[in-house]
């Protein structure tokens, strides 16, 4: 039985009856372009085949439903006229934060009757937050014709997460669940939410892309997450431009040069140099040098590493164990202080790089990370 199959019956036992339809929404990994998404810069995530499955159905009473096959808790049973902010309702509050926010923005949302099954790893960098929050979205479009197209259900599920959850996330990992295609990686400016799907078939190059979640839990709200955005808008201020994302990569160092703050002056180094990775990597895959943008990934995390400054051991243990183990490159992905790194390897390398990995890990005295291949997959959709 498939998943798809196996939530439709787990929701009609739960509530029922047979549910209206099944909806599922990816989790993702971030190739390139790390933290540049609050600067309005660039960013390029792949959807994983990773998913939340929602079933879902519609009711007209004002009563939201919600369950998850992956939370030991009975339903949830809210009303839609006592949705508040900041309410601290646990798990809950993602698809709940999506109604509030559907509604806020004045779409007709009369209540539904939800139940989710999961197999995004939560909490790894992976962004099943954000699965969750774009599953609900779309069933919710779907089940009340509400029209919206794939970025305004993006931008309304970051608002949910924003400021009905509380955590001051950008676009990206919602835009990648709702618009990510198979094969692809998305090529997203986060200021006008352009897009490009730009052709990511590793297979095809006999190459793999490993994510390594090292098992140890990011936090995003303990405060780094905020002062890393804060530190952001002081550099954009000193620099006298709205985003980070407006100072060109090849004035970067007139620009350092100008600021007095240590500490402003290595985030400002990394979100530009970000930035002017992603089009370095983008221009590397469509002169098909694929195996040319692991230097890219490396450099990358020493940018989050040492710049930044929101790597962890086990993560910088992860890349250079990697590369040491003939990877092309490696990196950290995610909002960091643990989650997942990604190691671009030959796919005849994948298991040898992979127990190093784990080696390494063993005699460092490190929980056993879980390693698995990143193959770029489909977006948020209807299954049933
Ligand atoms: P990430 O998005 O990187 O996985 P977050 O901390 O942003 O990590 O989101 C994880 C949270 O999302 C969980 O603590 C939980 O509240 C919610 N969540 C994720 N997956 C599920 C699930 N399968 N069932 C219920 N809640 C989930
Ligand atoms: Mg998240």
């Amino acid at each position: 039985m498939g998943p798809v199959t196996e939530v439709a019956e787990q929701f009609t036992e739960l509530y029922g009856r047979a549910p209206d339809g099944v909806w599922s929404a990816p989790g993702r990994v971030n190739l390139i372009g790390e933290y540049t998404d609050v600067n309005e810069g660039f960013v390029m995530p792949l959807a994983l085949p990773h998913t939340v499955v929602a079933a879902v159905s519609r009711r007209t009473d004002g009563v939201l439903r919600l369950h998850s096959a992956d939370i030991d808790a009975p339903v949830v049973e809210l009303r839609l006229d006592d949705l508040t902010p900041l309410s601290d309702g646990g798990w809950a509050a993602y698809p709940a934060g999506v109604v509030w926010a559907l509604r806020a923005a004045g779409h007709p949302v009369g209540g539904a009757d939800l139940h989710l099954a999961s197999t995004v790893p939560t909490g790894a960098g992976l962004s099943s937050s954000a699965a969750l929050e774009v599953v609900t979205a779309l069933a919710l479009n779907d089940l009340f014709g509400l029209g919206l197209s794939r970025p305004e259900l993006a931008v309304l599920s970051q608002r949910a997460e924003n400021a009905f959850v509380g955590v001051p996330c950008g676009v990206m990992d919602q835009m990648a669940s709702a618009c990510c295609t198979e094969g692809h990686a998305l090529h997203l400016d986060c200021r006008d939410l352009s897009i490009r799907q730009v052709p990511f078939d590793l297979a095809a190059h006999g190459l793999r892309l490993l994510v390594v979640d090292t098992r140890v839990k990011h936090e995003l709200g303990d405060g780094a997450y905020a002062e890393r955005r804060a530190g952001c808008e002081a550099g954009a201020l000193a620099l006298g431009v709205s985003h980070l994302r407006d100072v060109p990569y090849d004035e970067l160092d007139a620009a350092l040069a100008t600021l007095t703050d240590e500490r402003v002056r290595r985030y400002v180094r990394h979100i530009v140099t970000d930035d002017a990775r992603v089009e370095r990597i983008i221009g590397l895959l469509d002169a098909g040098d694929v195996r040319g943008i692991g230097t890219a990934l490396t450099e990358g995390h020493a940018s989050l590493r040492d710049d930044f400054r929101i790597s962890c051991p086990e993560l910088d243990l992860a890349v250079e164990t990697a590369n040491a183990a003939g990877a092309h490159g490696a990196r950290m992905t995610g909002g960091g202080f643990g989650g997942s790194a990604l190691l671009l390897v030959e796919a005849a390398d994948a298991e040898t790089v992979t127990k190093s990995v784990e080696a390494a890990f063993a005699a460092a005295g490190y929980t056993a990370p879980r390693v698995f291949p990143a193959v770029a997959s489909a977006g948020a959709r209807r299954e049933a």
